[in-house]
């Protein structure tokens, strides 16, 4: 059985820590690196119902995407929700990593996990000089409305669903996708010169200037839902890495849905 020290510089090695953005906060949150460990459970989020679950499996480390403290804290007290999350992994002994945007820029990172699920072929980076988001071919172009209902088929479900921005009816050959928060990417989008763009966390103003500035297709899917399908990647690399190392690795993915929304009402006479 490896050390959790072991497992974390093969998990470094994925997503090397020094590739993580300046204001990011990846790495280990909590565990002891002399500890051992069998069986691993990957989530999006650090949150209760995730470290609940890593104890009901008899998990020793769980791996989330996103990190519990981003922004550093002077307390880890258990009546904070995030100190009842470190608390509740200590107390069973589970240690917590984390890798955000380390994961998102790596390769195979989180977009190509998000291009995999709807079995796109990847062509290249988003954004070359951080290899942030890909740019993908379908094999048979398609209606926006088709790459949508594509989407909403491939992903797991959430309360949102997917939301379309522009003609339904335009065809779709070549496509953006980031796995997260997309609108900061938009010029990148619009110099890609690619006719649709899957991500989440649309806003209003960006959504609204991307269209009015020509015909772009814009799928907005829950941001867990576009992170979600890099756990199942990266599960299947650690698989990979404790098969060649001799480890038996017990290798998890978590099927709780931790986005927060929790309800969608779709309004009477809307279009669908
Ligand atoms: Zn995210």
């Amino acid at each position: 059985m490896p050390r959790l020290s072991e497992v974390i510089a093969a998990l470094d090695a994925l997503w090397p820590p020094e590739r993580a953005e300046q204001w990011d906060a990846v790495g280990t949150v909590c565990g002891d690196p002399d500890a051992d460990v069998g069986r691993v459970l990957f989530a999006v989020d650090p949150v209760q119902e995730i470290a609940d679950e890593a104890i009901a499996l008899g998990a020793d480390l769980v791996v989330t995407h996103h990190p519990l403290y981003l922004r550093g804290t002077t307390t880890v007290a258990a009546s904070h929700f995030k100190g009842r999350v470190v608390h509740t992994l200590i107390k069973h002994d589970i240690a917590l990593h984390v890798a955000h945007t380390n994961a998102d820029t790596a390769d195979p990172g989180v977009s190509d996990a998000l291009a995999g699920a709807l079995d796109l072929r990847v062509t290249g980076p988003l954004v070359a000089e951080n290899n942030l988001g890909r740019i993908c071919e379908l094999d048979q172009p398609e209606t926006l409305g088709d790459f949508a209902a594509r989407a909403a088929k491939r992903l797991p479900a959430t309360a949102q669903g997917i939301r379309v921005a522009g003609d339904p009816e335009m065809t779709v050959r070549r496509v953006a996708v980031s796995g997260g928060s997309g609108d900061s990417l938009f010029d990148a989008v619009r110099a890609a010169g690619v006719d649709a763009f899957l991500t989440a966390d649309l806003r209003h103003h960006p959504v609204s200037e991307a269209t009015q500035h020509s015909p772009l297709g814009l799928v907005d899917a829950a941001h867990w839902a576009t992170e979600w399908p890099w756990c199942e990647q990266a599960a299947a690399q650690l698989d990979e890495i404790s098969d060649r190392h001799g480890w038996d690795l017990r290798v998890h993915v978590s099927k709780t849905v931790t986005d927060p929304w929790s309800a969608h009402h779709h309004s009477p006479g809307a279009p669908n």
